[in-house]
This record gives structure tokens, C-alpha cells and sequence, in this order.
């Protein structure tokens, strides 16, 4: 939802404004109107709107305002993972085009000297906790000027157990501060750090989950031996932009990802076993419409923000219900329409009735009749195909499908609450 007010209105500096203008924002989103006033007088606040709504442009209009340059580092922006940290870095750069300021990313996975030169002359860091503690212990980063300290997908830190890591980088920045919280949710394990590092910060939280007349969520019920064919159909025949598919387990991604490319899917898979640079490559390779379907674990996706994602696949549900919200707001973003489409079978439902708990809106679709889908890849080595390509699960064209065809659509059993689980007899 955008603002009625002007950016200029909510007091944004001239060099901001401008970098606004070249961004072509016409108005401020709801977060941004919200929190932005606060930022810039000085307040500490925590942010919580759904992914997409612009709290990174939130939090740079007040580093960017404070930052006085050659003072040392006056900013810090902590984020859980390097994707994020080149991404919300590029965008901090992006947004401080007008004004001279030295932004540095610090992530893990790289060479750490090319850091610590950049570290001499910088001014706002945006790093990764682990990478940053590194660099304090070695004494290549000084934090004793910080103004501005924001913790950004606070949730997810904590979950990837960041805390102690989050808590000693707090303890190298003075006690005058202003401290920013941002996150898509605003958990209760944020109110340790808010209790403990926070001044009377302000709360804004605007509409938690994405708008749900662009999304529409669906699941499907199908056996587990037959999702990984239901995939291939609906990759094949929902009409889409880009597709991001979830999977709880890098064996998972890479298991979906080999096995698409063996069907002709084009894709790529990206978890964090993968080198920096390789998932760099496959992130540019996404954004630029390169490959079309990027297979992922929760952490590799998370907050990224990648335009024209219309469908979202859950292959796995994921184990939490705060996760789920987190995988949709990759689709409909900026007013765009978008579809999330989960693939239920047994194994899953443990996880699903959480999730369709916190969210009504999930109808049940039923299962299509589908061609069986190639498997020539499984990760325990056991036989290269399981089914012969071509041959049809469901009846074709009601004349039976040659050879041992001519079964019967299946009609799987169907689950009638989404809210009532039934046993799960597979857990990972
Ligand atoms: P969040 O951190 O809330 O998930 P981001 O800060 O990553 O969201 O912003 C999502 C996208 O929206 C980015 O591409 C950003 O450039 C764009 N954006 C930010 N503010 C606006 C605005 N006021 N109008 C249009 N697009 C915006
Ligand atoms: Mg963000």
C-alpha cells in the first residue's frame, strides 16, 4: 500500500530525494510513510511489514542523513546472510548516489583483504555477523563512532542463532546509538534484544502478510511419489514469469533441480553449500531472466528481492508457519499479481496445518491428470528412472494411454479441513 504523503513531506534529505526521483518511486510505501519520520528525528524503532515494502530505503534515509563523511564507520547495518548484504549494500549505494559516502559489503565466503582495505576509508558497513567478528577481532574495523546500528531481518538472524554474535558486535558500538530493528515478522524472541539494547523504541507494524487480492494460495494433494511429476506439469503448463521452488533440505533442491534439467526445465539450484561466487552467479543469472525456475532452501531466498516472480512452489512445507508468509512475499510484489502454489503430500502435513493456521486463505485445488515425470537422478543411488517417460498417471483423452495405461485418473484423498493434520509418517 503506498502513502498519500511525498517523500519530501517526510522530511528526506535533498540527496535522497534525488536518488528517489532516479529510482522513479512516485510515493512512499505504508512502512516507509510510517517509520521514516521517526528515523530521521533520532528514535529507535521496529519495523515489521512484509517482505517488498521498502524498509531498506526506510533505514538508509536515516544513515544516509547522519553520516558525515571520513569520520569512521558511522553505520552499521547487520544482515544474516551475504546475498542479503550485497543486496541491501547495492541498494544503500544506489540510494546515496548523491551524496558522498563510502559503503562497504562485509560477508563471509570471499577473500577477507580486499575488505580490510575498503574498511580504512569506510563509512556505513553492511556485513554479516560472523565476517564482522572477524574483522573485530582482528582489529581491521573500529565501531566506536557508530550512530546508527540496524539490524535488518532480525527474525532470521536469531533463527540462523546469531544472538551471542549479534550481542558482542553490540558491545563494540557506544551506548548512544540509534538502534533500527527491521523484519518481515516481529517475533517474540526480537524482545530480548529490543528489552536489552533498545531505547523506548517505537513499534510500527503494518499489514503483516502480502495482499491477498494479487496472491493466490492453493495447495494440492498428492502421493510423495508423484509430486516431483506434479511439478514438472505445473512448471510446464501454469502460464508464468520467474518461479522460485522451496525445499526444506539442500538434497532436496538439488535432487528437484537435476531432475527438472533431466525433463527440460531450465533451472538452477542454490543452497548454502555452494560457494560465494557460485550463488552470486546464479542470483544474476535469476534476476536477469536467465533461468527461469531458481530451486531453493529458505535461508539461500530469504528477503532477497528479485522482481517478476510469479509463482511460488512449495515442494517441502516448510517447518515453520512464520516461513511460509517469508516464501510468499517473493511473489506479488510491488502491485504485481502472483500465485503460491504448495504440493501437499503426507509427509507434510505436520508442517501445513501450522502454516494453514496462520493463513485462511489457502484453497485446495484438485490434482490434475499428469504425465509421469523422468527421475534419473536420486541422491541414494538407487535406479536411474522410476517410471518410463510418456506414460500418463491419469487416463489420456479418456482412450487409456497405450501399454499398461488406461487407469484411472487418481483421485487422491483429499483433505477436507486444511487445519486438521493428518499423521505424518515421514519426518526429516
Ligand atoms: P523489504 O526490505 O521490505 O523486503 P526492499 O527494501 O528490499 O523491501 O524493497 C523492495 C523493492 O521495492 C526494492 O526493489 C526497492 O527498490 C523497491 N521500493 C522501495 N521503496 C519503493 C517505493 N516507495 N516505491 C516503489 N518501489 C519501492
Ligand atoms: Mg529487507
Amino acid at each position: 500500500m503506498k502513502s498519500t504523503k511525498t517523500f519530501k513531506a517526510l522530511g528526506v534529505t535533498k540527496p535522497v530525494l534525488d536518488a528517489i526521483r532516479a529510482q522513479k518511486f512516485d510515493k512512499p510505501t505504508e512502512i516507509q510513510a510510517r517509520t521514516i519520520p521517526l528515523i530521521l528525528s533520532g528514535r529507535d524503532v521496529i519495523g515489521g511489514s512484509k517482505t517488498g515494502s521498502g524498509k531498506t530505503l526506510a533505514f538508509s534515509c536515516g544513515i544516509i542523513k547522519k553520516v558525515i563523511p571520513h569520520k569512521g564507520v558511522q553505520a552499521v547495518v547487520l544482515v544474516p546472510t551475504r546475498e542479503l548484504a550485497e543486496q541491501v549494500g547495492n541498494a544503500i549505494i544506489k540510494f546515496s548516489k548523491f551524496k558522498r559516502m563510502s559503503v562497504v559489503k562485509v560477508y563471509g565466503g570471499v577473500s577477507i583483504n580486499p575488505q580490510i582495505e575498503h574498511l580504512r576509508r569506510a563509512d556505513v558497513v553492511v556485513a554479516t555477523p560472523g565476517r564482522l567478528l572477524d574483522h573485530i577481532d582482528r582489529r581491521t574495523v573500529r565501531l566506536n563512532a557508530v550512530k546508527t546500528l540496524v539490524l535488518d531481518e532480525a527474525d532470521l538472524m536469531l533463527d540462523m542463532g546469531f544472538l551471542r554474535d549479534v550481542e558482542k558486535i553490540i558491545r563494540e558500538t557506544p551506548k548512544r546509538r540509534q538502534t533500527l530493528l527491521f523484519s518481515a515478522t516481529v517475533s517474540d524472541d526480537i524482545y530480548h534484544l529490543e528489552k536489552k539494547h533498545m531505547h523506548n523504541p517505537e513499534k510500527i507494524s503494518v499489514e503483516q502478510f502480502v495482499d491477498a487480492s494479487k496472491l493466490r494460495q492453493v495447495y494440492i494433494d498428492v502421493l510423495s511419489q508423484e509430486k516431483f511429476s506434479l511439478l514438472v506439469h505445473l512448471l510446464k503448463e501454469e502460464r508464468s514469469g520467474l518461479v522460485m521452488v522451496f525445499c526444506n533440505t539442500r538434497r532436496n533442491t538439488d535432487f528437484v533441480a537435476k531432475n527438472l534439467k533431466a525433463n527440460n526445465v531450465q533451472c538452477c539450484a542454490i543452497h548454502g553449500g555452494l560457494t560465494q561466487s557460485k550463488r552470486q552467479q546464479i542470483l544474476q543469472d535469476f534476476h536477469r531472466g536467465k533461468t527461469y525456475a531458481l530451486i531453493c532452501t529458505d535461508v539461500a531466498a530469504r528477503g532477497l528481492d528479485i522482481q517478476d516472480v510469479s509463482h511460488i512452489y512449495n515442494y517441502d512445507v516448510c517447518k515453520d508457519a512464520k516461513q511460509y508468509i517469508h516464501r510468499i512475499g517473493r511473489t506479488a510484489r510491488a502491485g504485481k499479481e502472483g500465485k503460491a502454489i504448495t504440493l501437499l503430500s503426507d509427509r507434510d502435513h505436520d508442517n501445513f496445518s501450522k502454516v494453514s493456521r496462520l493463513n485462511r486463505d489457502i484453497e485446495h485445488i484438485e490434482m490434475p491428470e499428469i504425465p509421469s515425470a523422468q527421475i534419473v537422478y536420486r541422491p541414494t543411488g538407487r535406479t536411474p528412472t522410476d517410471r518410463r517417460p510418456g506414460r500418463f498417471m491419469g487416463r489420456r483423452n479418456g482412450s487409456g494411454g497405450g501399454g499398461r495405461g488406461g487407469q484411472r485418473p487418481r483421485i487422491l484423498r483429499r483433505q477436507s479441513n486444511a487445519a486438521r493434520p493428518r499423521r505424518s509418517n515421514a519426518s526429516r
